[in-house]
């Protein structure tokens, strides 16, 4: 089994309509910093909130129409992309979660109507019971970044990409299970194969980066963090998302909670934008000096909006974050 660029190519056709086409702005102040223009893919203008739509609607609606109805494990945004895109089609959606997950994107997947089951502490067990629906009650399962149809869908960001801006030098892409990297990945490359795409995580459960650096797909501990959307593991038996980010990310960064939470005002300050901590990884990197030397645009995917806002008003007034058993020291933006 493997994605190739017919795939996405038939996943663009299969969502539009459904799937906004997203602007990618320029963001001025991050062009300075950067040296070259730096764009931003506005992924929160989706009608869920966050890009994770693509890949959902293109695999829904890719299934037969007499399936019993379909079930995932969500670190949240997956789960409303699979939750809206089963109510469009008029089918049963079952979402499992982690206690980890915050209440508002719990509360956003309710709304559209979808049932949710909160399990456990982790990814994991949020998969096990997405997996015992499937067997007791025949419910199809659609992964969060693991499947042919999901990264296809996801990869139709780096066909836009391309289209917009051909001359990009550098693509960065917040990194967790894969799906988005690898497919952003194949359609960059397939563009332009000299153009870069760099995966970026946060430093504290950073189960790709762990498992390109072992050789194969390994655990790691989920621990809290601004980052809640990248959190979770890649599967120890991952069939497609580990050996695309394997293959075509020409490097992976780690940020830490502090470049986050930096990212995340210099977000809001400079650009006006409300976005996730998911979201501004690249933006941190870029802050931190951690990327590679820019040698023309580049461009990162604000991947979604649906923050907790109370974790963000703390964050832009530059209060004291709990997360865990982590404290970040509050520090107003600027200072
Ligand atoms: C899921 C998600 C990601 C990471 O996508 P993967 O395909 O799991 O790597 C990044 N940002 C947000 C907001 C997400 O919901």
């Amino acid at each position: 089994m493997s994605v190739s660029l017919a795939d996405i190519l038939a996943a663009r056709k299969r969502i539009s309509g459904t799937v906004i086409r997203t602007p990618l702005v320029p963001s001025p102040h991050l062009s300075g910093l950067c040296g070259h223009d730096f764009l931003l893919k506005l992924e929160n203008t989706q009608p869920i909130g966050a890009f994770k739509l693509r890949g959902a609607v293109n695999a829904v609606f890719s299934l037969p129409g007499d399936v019993a109805g379909v079930t995932c494990c969500s670190t949240g945004n997956h789960g409303r992309g699979v939750a809206y895109a089963a109510r469009a089609r008029g089918l049963r959606a079952v979402i499992c979660m982690s206690s980890l997950v915050p209440q508002t994107k719990v509360d956003g997947i309710r709304a559209l109507g979808a049932e949710v089951r909160i399990v456990g502490a982790s990814q994991d067990d949020a998969l096990e019971e997405s997996l015992r629906l499937c067997a007791e009650e025949g419910l199809t399962e659609i992964s969060p970044f693991d499947d042919p149809l999901v990264i296809a869908g996801q990869g139709t960001i780096g066909l836009e990409l391309m289209e917009d801006r051909p001359d990009l030098d550098m693509v960065l892409v917040p990194l967790s299970g894969g799906g988005l990297a690898g497919g952003i990945a194949l359609a960059v490359k397939a563009a332009n194969p000299k153009a870069r795409v760099i995966g970026i995580s946060m430093d504290r459960g950073a189960a790709m980066h762990a498992s390109i650096k072992a050789g194969h797909p390994v655990e790691v501990e989920e621990v809290e963090s601004l980052a809640d959307s990248l959190g979770g593991g890649i599967g120890l038996q991952n069939r497609l998302s580990f050996a695309l980010c394997r293959d075509l990310l020409d490097e992976v960064v780690l940020v830490t909670e502090e470049e986050i939470y930096r990212a995340m005002q210099t977000l809001y300050y400079e650009d006006r934008l409300v976005a996730e901590g998911a979201c501004v990884v690249g933006i941190a990197a870029l802050q931190a000096g951690k990327l590679p030397k820019p040698e023309g645009p580049a461009a990162t995917v604000i991947t979604g909006r649906n923050v907790d806002m109370q974790v963000f008003t703390q964050v832009i007034t530059g209060a004291d974050v709990m997360l865990g058993d982590l404290t970040i020291k509050g520090m107003p933006y600027g200072a």
